[in-house]
């Protein structure tokens, strides 16, 4: 509480922009208790297309994109089933 919220530049992991992490973002990331952004918003909006497309790690081990494909299919089968 004592800490005054201020805007803030942090560097991109990825391409090594300086990007604004503002103290309203800064708020927000404290009170989700969440660790601080290591990446800029372009790469941290690829970073979670990847993640969305490549469902588990195991399909990094595919570098067929139909077997991808045919990964992400059966995992939305699954969640339209109400699987956990
Ligand atoms: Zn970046």
């Amino acid at each position: 509480m004592d800490t005054p919220m201020h805007n803030e530049h942090l560097t991109c992991i990825d391409c090594g922009a300086a990007f604004l992490f503002s103290a309203d973002y800064r708020a927000r990331f404290a009170s989700d208790d969440l660790a601080l952004p290591k990446r800029c918003g372009r790469c941290r909006q690829a970073r979670h297309d990847r993640v969305e497309t490549a469902s588990a790690r195991y399909v990094d081990a595919f570098s067929d994109v139909d077997a991808r494909r045919a990964l992400f299919r059966e995992r939305q089968k699954k969640v339209k089933k109400g699987q956990p």
